[in-house]
């Protein structure tokens, strides 16, 4: 099949992404955070076509987008009053909600669980095409399963040029990583995602949160975990990642004492000359974080490009943004993170 790579300020492109959803095919779609590979998400054979177009495990549930917050209660009940608070400060924004489903979202859409995740994404062309399609969006990351997600509709292209009808094309994601995940389902709300939508801000609106131990280690395959894509290895290049933690001194002569020919360097452009020697590449500035989320995927996928088998990676310390840059940063890693400080 001929991929369609539709630009979103042409005219025309809504309609005709919003006709291709409601026909049951895939198109990728552009959000704030990642773009996401969409299909119509209550529509059982749409959505196992996003699975295989990925590759992706079916116990691994989809987000439905939609257009307006009042939309969840289409999707979902018993919907606490800390979600509409939510709603109100967040969306449309870079956050999931986890909340118990409806019977009209299909089994597929959700992984077999009784819950659905539901988010209102910040992108203009695609909450329209959600509100001509008259359906919510199924739409995970659009890259393959277990490869890092997909920033750009070039990466999109990447991924699956031929294998879906169209890619929308808006640019590059301004938030570059996914969506905080917030479950509500229980009686302690629970962050089982980081995201652009930081813990702070949450605990702000709920005066409370648990975060699941997915978030801050390595979760077994076959454990039973509250957000199935948790334990499947994600956001991996195919090149052993070491993060190297610790003062910018430490960090420095620890990767110089055990650099070898054909290793690079994944630091903060504040560290670019120091690591001039050790063929650098980076991926933001540290001391704007938000930088280093919009580009961390992109440098996973350019040092996949180049071929290379080890990479020492430089990764930000503290709360805020900086907290899903190092979830990824780990979950990219496998974990595997030197101290240097207590190497030296
Ligand atoms: P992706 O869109 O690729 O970021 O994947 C969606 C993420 O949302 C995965 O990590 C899922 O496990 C998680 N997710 C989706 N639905 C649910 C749900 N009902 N309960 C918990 N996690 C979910
Ligand atoms: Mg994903």
């Amino acid at each position: 099949m001929e991929t369609l790579f539709l630009s979103a300020n042409a005219p025309g492109t809504a309609e005709t992404a919003a006709q291709i959803i409601q026909n049951g095919g895939l198109v990728a779609i552009p959000t704030e955070t990642v773009y996401g590979l969409g299909a119509n998400g209550l529509n059982e054979a749409a959505v196992a076509n996003i699975f295989i177009a990925k590759g992706r495990p079916q116990d691994n549930p989809l987000i439905l987008h939609i257009a307006d917050a009042s939309d969840i209660q289409n999707l979902c009940h018993s919907i606490p009053e800390s979600a509409w608070r939510l709603a109100e400060k967040f969306w449309p924004g870079p956050l999931t909600m986890v909340l118990p489903a409806k019977d009209i979202v299909p089994k597929r859409t959700t992984g077999g669980l009784s819950t659905v995740a539901v988010r209102c994404p910040d992108n203009a062309i695609t909450r329209q095409i959600i509100r001509l399609a008259g359906v919510p969006l199924a739409a995970p990351s659009a890259n393959i399963s277990g490869k890092p997600s997909t920033t750009t509709a070039e990466h999109v292209l990447h991924d699956h040029n031929g294998r879906i009808q169209a890619i929308v094309d808006d640019g590059a994601c301004r938030v570059g990583v996914e969506s905080t995940i917030v479950d509500l389902t229980e009686e302690r709300p629970r962050l089982l995602r980081p995201g652009g939508i930081t813990p702070e801000q949450l605990l702000e609106v709920l005066g409370d949160l648990v975060v699941d131990k997915a978030v801050t280690a390595q979760v077994n395959h076959d454990a039973v975990v509250k957000a199935p894509g948790m334990k499947y290895k994600h956001y991996a290049p195919d090149c052993q990642i070491i993060i190297v933690s610790g003062s910018r001194d430490a960090a420095s002569g620890y990767i110089h004492a055990h650099f070898e020919e054909g290793d690079r360097v994944l630091c903060f452009e504040e560290e670019l000359q120091l690591y001039a020697d050790c063929a650098p590449l980076a991926y933001g500035r540290e001391e704007k974080v938000e930088t280093l989320s919009a580009g961390l995927f992109a440098a996973l996928r350019q040092l996949d490009e180049s071929g290379i088998r080890r990479v020492y990676a430089r990764c930000p310390v503290g709360g805020g943004v900086a907290y899903a840059v190092q979830n990824r940063l780990n979950k990219a890693a496998g974990f595997h993170i030197v101290d240097a400080e207590a190497e030296n």
